[in-house]
């Protein structure tokens, strides 16, 4: 089936992940069938945002049988292009980004961090997590241009000047790590994630909202 991708609402696009995810782990354990209150109660998504979810690629729960985890399994495959490698840079490696090298999202997806970049001179040249990390006046020339995702994990002081250095060398996704609110051009998606401020968030919550 072909899915008008543009027609998909930014809320839903943002839950795939997290429903491909679990869907692979079901799938891994021999599981050919899940009904949308299991996945509602795994993923912590409300069952009727599920459905609706659902709805918009076509696949129709049954009643009593629930969804196909293979054809789920499949059509968000080819949604999240995880039928490919989706390659990744990242810039920036002091201890956040040491970390992501290690992880380096083995696990889970088809994303690879590929090349690191810094301005250490200690770090040029070193390997981390496999990763060989390269300096940043180097970054147009050692890219790779199909490679249009950067993790930023840099001090907050430095991140506009290379947000901009990235999108000049043709990077159209940044996954910011930074405090910095970033000032792209319009084809440019920046996703913010403030780790201090989603933990403050969790504390306020905790303290105001319990149970
Ligand atoms: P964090 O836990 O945030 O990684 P850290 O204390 O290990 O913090 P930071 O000072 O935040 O290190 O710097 C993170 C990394 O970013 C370091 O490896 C540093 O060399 C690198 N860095 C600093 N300025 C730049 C820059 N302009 N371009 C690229 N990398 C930079």
């Amino acid at each position: 089936m072909k899915i008008d991708q543009t027609k998909i609402p930014q809320a839903t696009a943002k839950r795939l992940p997290l429903y491909y995810r679990f869907l692979e782990n079901l799938s891994a354990s021999g599981k050919q069938r899940v009904s949308s209150t299991e996945l509602s109660e795994a993923v912590k998504v409300d069952s009727a945002t599920i459905r609706r979810d659902f709805s918009y690629f076509g696949a129709l729960g049954k009643k009593g049988y629930g969804y196909n985890v293979n054809y789920l399994l499949s059509f968000f495959r080819k949604t999240l292009d995880q039928d490919e490698l989706t390659k990744v840079i990242l810039v920036g490696v002091g201890n956040l980004g040491t970390a992501f090298l290690h992880y380096n999202f083995s696990k889970n997806n088809n994303t690879r961090i590929v090349m690191a970049f810094d301005v250490d001179d200690d770090k040029i040249g070193k390997e981390v997590g496999g990763v060989t990390i390269h300096h940043l006046k180097d970054l147009e020339k050692v890219v790779d241009p199909e490679v249009t995702v950067a993790i930023m994990t840099v001090p907050q002081v430095a991140a506009q000047k290379i947000a901009d250095q990235l999108v000049e060398a043709g990077i159209k996704g940044i996954l910011n790590f930074t405090p910095a609110r970033l000032d792209v051009p319009d084809e440019v998606r920046v996703h913010h994630i403030d780790l201090s401020v989603e933990l403050q968030a969790l504390v306020y919550f905790l303290k105001h909202y319990p149970g």
